[in-house]
């Protein structure tokens, strides 16, 4: 069985088939950059993460785009209201590309903590302005577009697939237009393409319509038709961006192009805190770093942004997740209890027996692999990959615990947990010596040798010398050097 996708535009499971054999162009939705990355972009981000890392496992030479939204994201979904950078940035002073670097930097950053791969190709919509316009004169030459007043808007009447992907019909969405819509349209859900700028706009650009700014939905249709050519394998993007983003995404792509933009739509589904939804109101708006460090009143500790990551794999991409303090909390003993299974194989491998890779151990650890890889492809089901991982754990176990398993059988271990929770699921590293630490791991150390310090003075003090050299060649095994001055008292430092 190969891999089994359920594309939202069929609404049903579909195996994926690229366009081109061997070969898979994935464009996702990417952040719009005026705040700190939140828990809600773990969930999208990984999930899409494990998207592209399960198709390379598979074999395909996968190209990811993944846009930088930093121009024309309006506070309000009916083309009105302000940019939401130029907003915040108004509020913290600063320019709003200065907003926008600062905040991409720091998405990526949290990214990488999450172990997130970067895609290969991160266009910011503020570059490719250029793109933008051409596409939007397509348009208006196709007559799919008009222009009013400096502004440039899709004319959805033209194109009769509008609604598609979401299931909305377009007659029920004019009957519930909200009646403030601008008079400047045709219809209320026709969208802007094109926005003419007010005099103190500050991201603004000519155009053959005036100066002006692009539409939200517009970057994303330029940019994959950029990179990835006219249809794309698949896309991906949260659910709450089905309606209108990528509805009206498929409607620019598709009136501009003649040929279907997309053959799998793939949608994650949502994040609550504490079964609430996340809101700045309710005081459970988490960010990333403020879970990485425990800076949250909701949380009692720091987490592993590796934890956090094996929480979302818990669940299904497709399904709602929680977040709470209890749910990272067993996420990250569950991390951790992978990550140790893994070193102890690690350590045990440079002392074990010399032979061959044991039958049984091989077939099993083959089964493992099947039972992983049926579950990942039934739609990326990683909560079916994740309890593998678990069961491997506990078959590890029982082959530490016989001396005579063999240093060949350890490694094939080895190698599975590398690959499978590694490769794919992005929860095992290929090593672990680099790690950062914490300061609270460095004060625990401390006093930790604190402790064997006051040990050894009370050693030397009973002049139990054999004892106070015992200690202190143990500690010199863990690098710490032990210093005894001339009035009698110790000092240590790393060597
Ligand atoms: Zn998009």
């Amino acid at each position: 069985m190969g891999l089994n996708l359920y594309n939202s535009l069929t609404r049903r499971k579909e195996e994926f088939e690229p366009l081109e054999k061997g070969r898979a162009g994935v464009y996702v939705c990417g952040p719009t950059v005026y705040g700190h990355a939140h828990l809600g972009h773990a969930k999208s981000y990984v999930s899409f993460d494990i998207l592209v890392r399960y198709l390379r496992y598979l074999g395909y030479a996968v190209t990811y785009v993944q846009n930088i939204t930093d121009v024309g994201h309006l506070t309000d979904d009916a083309d009105e209201g302000e940019d939401k950078i130029a907003k915040e940035a108004k509020k913290e002073k600063t320019h709003p590309m200065a907003l926008a670097e600062m905040y991409t930097r720091s998405f990526f950053e949290d990214m990488d903590r999450l172990n997130c791969v970067r895609p290969d190709i991160s266009p910011r919509a503020s570059g490719h302005i250029i793109e933008q316009i051409e596409l939007v004169k397509t348009l208006v030459e196709k007559e799919y577009a008009y222009e009013v007043n400096g502004s440039v808007y899709f004319d959805v009447a033209k194109f009769a697939e509008y609604g598609k992907l979401s299931g909305r019909n377009v007659e029920e969405m004019q009957a519930g237009a909200r009646v403030e819509v601008s008079p400047d349209k045709k219809s209320p859900v026709d969208f802007a393409l094109w926005k003419k700028a007010e005099p103190n706009h500050i991201m603004q650009w000519p155009s053959p319509w005036g100066k002006g700014y692009p539409g939200w939905h517009l970057e994303c249709s330029a940019m994959s038709m950029k990179y990835l050519g006219a249809t794309i394998d698949i896309h991906g993007g949260g659910l709450e961006n089905q309606f209108p983003h990528h509805e009206c995404e498929i409607a620019q792509s598709e009136a501009a192009n003649g040929v279907q933009f997309v053959r799998y739509w793939i949608h994650n589904n949502m994040v609550t805190v504490d079964s609430q939804k996340m809101g700045k109101s309710l005081n459970n708006f988490i960010t990333l770093k403020q879970a990485f460090s425990g800076a949250h009143e909701r949380l009692t500790r720091s987490y592993d942004p590796l934890a956090v990551r094996q929480l979302v794999l818990n669940s299904h991409y497709r399904s709602p997740l929680d977040f709470s303090d209890a749910a990272l909390f067993a996420a990250q003993s569950g991390y951790e209890k992978i990550t140790a299974s893994v070193l102890a194989i690690r350590m045990r491998e440079n002392s074990a027996p010399e032979g061959e890779l044991d039958k049984k151990a091989a077939q099993s650890l083959e089964d493992f692999r099947e039972k992983f890889e049926a579950g990942m492809n039934d739609d990326l089901n990683t909560s079916v990959a994740l309890a593998t991982m678990f069961e491997i754990v506990r078959f590890s176990t029982d082959l530490l615990d016989d001396k005579s398993t063999t240093k060949q059988t350890l490694d094939a271990l080895d190698q599975l947990f590398r690959k499978l929770g590694g490769d794919v699921l992005g929860i095992v590293e290929d090593s672990y010596s680099g790690q950062e630490v914490t300061v609270e791991q460095q004060e625990r150390f401390v006093r930790l040798v604190n402790s064997f310090m006051e040990e050894r003075i009370k050693a030397r003090r009973e002049k139990k010398f054999e004892l106070s050299d015992l200690i202190r060649d143990r500690l010199e095994t863990s690098d710490i050097v032990v210093v005894d001055e001339a009035d009698g008292t110790s000092t240590w430092r790393d060597k």
